[in-house]
């Protein structure tokens, strides 16, 4: 699919260029250049978010009559790949990407009236409690307990690896209603104020010195049974539509491309092992190009991806394709990126890359970033459903083994 070749999306593109160029401020530019993860920096990602939402261009990815654009397929790519190139912070996926969604797709009329203006204005700001202790991959095995009180559900347990539960004002939580009955029919799908007496919240601190992950406990949480997403005992059909949803919209390939692009600057700047630069290093660029070709296959298969989108097909089993090459791929780029750096990207800077923090810091500004970088995208192959178990669903769905 060539983005470029029909005039009404080169207009398009240069509409968003034009509100990029009007809108991104140098503050919030720094953002998305320094950013080390797919969470960016909160402040600047919700200030972004309320530039877009007065523009109406939060949610390009809503249907129209709950706030989203109207854009086709190839437009909201374009829109993703102008905010990539121009460092625009990233928005906070669990509200637009995941929540909204979902109470779209299976919410109440009075749900969606009260909580989607919520979500697309940033008034809310969510956090998802799916994995347990003991429940990751296998999360039909969740024991969050729900126990019926009157109007009220009574809530008891743990969540994990909760992103972001720190800013959050609210929750989306998976809860076990019934423990008599197959694992998967006995779940419901619950929004759950995070102030509601009983909640409290510890830090996980990540390879990389960052708070992003908490620990999330319950502890006798009272919540109305108006708070319920689709029937009790159905959240995990809720959940399944969630997946769906997020599925169908990840694109990694125009990130990777960006990605690569900045480690062959750094190839540009830094010495090379036997004199010269590392970009004349040709054992090295050897590597570059490898990934490159990986990253322009993955390309491809977006475009399929969106091509079958455009025309109201499910991608299917391609969605598990892409994120395990999205992600493998990743990974290589930052490893790249940490033996490009060298020396550089040994000291922990943590400090330094805070988005205005302004201090000085060893090295060159492109090492800041580098092995943060490299650390937190270990963490990909594992969340959002592990690489292990995408591959699994590949042989079930794709090869019928
Ligand atoms: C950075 C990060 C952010 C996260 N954010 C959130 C969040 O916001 N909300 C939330 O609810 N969860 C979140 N998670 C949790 C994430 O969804 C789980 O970590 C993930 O589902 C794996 O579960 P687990 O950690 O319990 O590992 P396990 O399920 O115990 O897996 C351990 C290992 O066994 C392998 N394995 C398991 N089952 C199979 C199988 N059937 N076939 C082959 N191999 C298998 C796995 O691939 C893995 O290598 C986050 C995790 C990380 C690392």
């Amino acid at each position: 699919m060539d983005l470029t070749i029909k005039p009404e999306y080169r207009q398009f593109r240069e509409e968003v260029r034009a509100f990029l160029e009007a809108n991104l401020t140098p503050d919030l530019r720094e953002a998305g250049r320094l950013a080390t993860s797919v969470f960016h920096d909160v402040e600047r990602s919700m200030a972004w978010q309320k530039i877009l939402h007065k523009k109406g261009w939060a949610a390009p990815h809503w249907p129209q009559a709950y706030g989203g654009t109207g854009w086709d397929v190839v437009q909201r790519a374009i829109f993703a790949e102008e905010c990539l190139m121009a460092n625009a912070p990233a928005g906070i996926p669990m509200g637009l990407h995941m929540c909204g969604p979902c109470i779209i797709g299976c919410g109440t009329q009075e749900q969606k009236d009260y909580y989607l203006p919520r979500i697309l204005s940033g008034e809310d700001f969510w956090c998802q409690g799916y994995s347990e202790p003991g429940a990751g991959s296998d999360l039909a095995s969740l024991q969050c307990s729900a126990e019926s009180d009157g109007d009220d559900y009574i809530i008891n347990g743990t969540k994990i690896w909760t992103t972001y539960a720190h800013y959050a004002n609210k929750i989306f939580c998976l809860v076990r209603t019934n423990k008599n009955c197959k694992p998967q029919e006995g779940i419901t799908f619950l929004l759950i104020d995070m102030n509601t007496p009983g909640i409290t919240v510890e830090p996980i601190i990540g390879l990389d010195m960052i708070r992003e992950q908490n620990t999330v406990f319950f502890d006798n949480v009272r919540v109305p049974k108006a708070n319920r997403i689709g029937a009790e005992n159905a959240g995990w059909t809720v959940a399944k539509y969630l997946l769906m949803f997020e599925r169908g919209g990840q694109e990694y390939a125009p990130a990777l491309h960006y990605a690569l692009n900045r480690v062959k600057e750094i190839a540009e700047q830094e010495a090379g092992s036997f004199g010269g630069k590392l970009s004349e290093d040709a054992a090295f660029m050897r590597r570059v190009h490898e990934v490159e070709i990986e990253i322009t296959a993955l390309e491809f298969t977006e475009n399929r991806i969106k091509a079958a989108l455009g025309s109201g097909q499910s991608p299917g089993a391609l969605a598990s394709m892409t994120k395990i090459l999205g992600t493998e791929i990743s990974q290589k780029v930052t490893e790249l990126a940490i033996e490009a750096v060298g020396v550089y990207g040994l000291p922990l800077q943590v400090d330094a890359i805070q988005p205005g923090a302004n201090l000085p810091f060893v090295g060159p500004e492109y090492a800041l970033t580098a092995m943060p970088r490299y650390l937190n995208t270990r963490a990909t192959t594992i969340y959002g459903g592990s690489n292990e178990v995408q591959r699994g669903i590949i042989a079930k769905m794709v090869l019928g083994l």
